[in-house]
């Protein structure tokens, strides 16, 4: 099996450091990419760290991948040597039942392989994602990259571009609805972008007041200060949707009140509620809900949405080796706004090795 360079993680409190995996040959249905960037979404540092339960180690994360197609199986149809393409979250699903044959991959109901984090079928090794210096992926859950737009900026719609994409799609949101999204960090900068060019008015609820310039640039309308009472109390009632990316457990209730009657919240942070107040929902028949990333269809649509709408991400390109410390910029909320890791650093190290 041929031998790659890698970051992983060998446990929860180790840092990333240099790591040799092992990826499989190339199959008939698969496509082997040359990885040339790997956004940093704030999933890596939940599960390198094991905050989401425990982990499986070693982790190379990374699922927002961006490269050049190197190899490709004899029965891959859609992808050849030298194309562009791009893998997500997820490699592989059962692909027969209800959730998938509805183009719902990620709600597999016998489980979807993540990118990593993940045993591959039916061999059980280990997956390992983007942070390497290449892949190997069935085609069928490969993605067509537009070359039109700025391939590193592209990265971060894998995971962030379609975790916002797929709520404002599934709840129909567009002209003539006012819209919040919750947190401008790597997800809320693309809920921004994206729900501005579907053509819904939009607001962003931030903890950080230093951020309402840019959030007017990206394409909000408004903005309110989440710790600003007064601000809070006057956007009561007037939501029709609100898109929440906070990374952390806190409490709903706020966000819930500035909701219209029968408007949503959906959270897409694997947080728990703090003490959702059912007074809130009754009053004007509430909801929340969640949403998982997208189905692969809807991943390429989204792509194309981008290149139709010229969107890509706002980034900060670094080098593999910088990635600890992109870590605790994260967490300190310090990033404008996807970190994306320029492959060719890791290939640089590989050859001084
Ligand atoms: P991120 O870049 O770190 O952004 C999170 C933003 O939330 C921050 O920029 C900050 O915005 C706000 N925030 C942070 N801590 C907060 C707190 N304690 N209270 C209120 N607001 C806070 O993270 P991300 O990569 O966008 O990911 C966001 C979450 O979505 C993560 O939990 C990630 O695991 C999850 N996620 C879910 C899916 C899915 O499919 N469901 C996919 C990808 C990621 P302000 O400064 O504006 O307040
Ligand atoms: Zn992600």
């Amino acid at each position: 099996m041929p031998t790659v360079h890698a970051y992983a993680a060998q446990n929860a409190s180790s840092p990333l450091a240099p790591f040799q995996i092992e990826r499989r040959e190339v199959g008939e249905g698969d496509v082997q990419l040359e990885i040339l960037y790997s956004g940093v979404c704030h999933s890596d540092i939940h599960q390198a760290r094991s905050e989401w339960g425990p982990a499986l180690y070693p982790m190379v994360p990374g699922h927002e991948i961006v490269g050049r197609v190197t190899a490709v199986g004899e029965r891959v149809g859609r992808f050849q040597v030298g194309d562009l393409a791009g893998v997500g979250v997820m490699v592989d699903s059962c692909q027969h039942c209800d959730s998938c044959a509805e183009g719902l991959e990620q709600y597999c109901e016998n489980g979807h392989t993540t990118t990593y984090n993940s045993r591959e079928k039916p061999s059980g090794n280990l997956t390992f994602g983007g942070y390497s210096t290449s892949i190997v992926v069935r085609e069928e859950f490969v993605l067509s990259v537009p070359g039109s737009l700025d391939l590193k900026a592209v990265a971060p719609l894998l995971c962030a571009g379609i975790t916002m994409y797929s709520p404002l799609r599934n709840w129909k949101i567009g002209p003539g609805h006012r819209i919040g999204v919750v947190g401008l960090g790597g997800l809320g900068h693309m809920g921004i972008k994206l729900a501005a060019a579907m053509g819904a008015e939009v607001t962003l609820f931030t903890t950080s007041a230093s951020k309402a310039d840019d959030a007017l640039r990206l394409g909000a309308h408004h903005v309110v200060v989440s710790s600003d009472r007064a601000a809070m109390k006057s956007a009561r009632s007037s939501f029709d949707f609100i898109l929440s990316t906070v990374p952390t457990s806190h409490d709903l209730n706020p966000y819930l009140g500035t909701l219209r009657r029968e408007g949503h919240l959906v959270i897409v942070g694997a947080i728990d509620p703090v003490g959702v107040h059912g007074g809130v929902l009754i009053a004007q028949r509430r909801s929340v809900a969640g949403s998982n990333i997208g189905g692969l269809a809807e991943t390429q649509e989204m792509l194309d949405f981008c290149a139709r709408h010229g969107i890509v991400a706002d980034i900060e390109l670094i080098a593999m080796q910088d990635i600890n410390a992109a870590y605790e910029r994260m967490v300190k909320n310090d990033v404008k706004y996807r970190f994306v890791i320029d492959m060719a650093s890791l290939k640089g190290e590989q050859a001084a090795d």
